[in-house]
């Protein structure tokens, strides 16, 4: 699956790395429990919308991780799916993408910061 990146999200790098490790814990998630070689149609469009959460994320390049993050601009259903993806292949990506991973327990860390006074749309 190419990681095919225009558009806002190229230009902060910890985003960039951010749709980096969404992909690969979707594709891990996807290859072992959909059993598709690339991504299913679910999957993939659970991909797309991530990256459109991304791309929108009010807190721009100072976005914390999602856990930390105090607004919830996930739909009920898609933060249910991103969910169980991130608990099923959060520990497995540890293995396969150790930096990734320790980079992302880093980030972790950090609290969300204040909250943005003009808030953009989320649509
Ligand atoms: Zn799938």
């Amino acid at each position: 699956m190419p990681l095919a990146l225009e558009g806002p999200l190229k230009d902060h790098p910890r985003l960039t790395r951010e749709y980096f490790t969404v992909t690969r814990m979707i594709e891990l998630y996807c290859k072992h429990n959909h059993q598709h070689p690339t991504l299913c149609n679910d999957c993939l469009s659970l991909l797309a919308f991530s990256k459109r959460r991304l791309e929108r994320c009010i807190y721009g390049a100072e976005k914390p991780t999602c856990a930390n993050c105090n607004v919830h601009c996930y739909k009920p259903d898609q933060r249910q799916q991103i969910r169980e993806v991130m608990k099923w292949a959060g520990p497995r990506l540890l293995l396969k993408h150790p930096v990734l991973t320790i980079q992302h327990l880093i980030d972790d860390r950090k609290t969300a910061p204040e909250h943005p006074k003009k808030q953009r749309t989320l649509n």
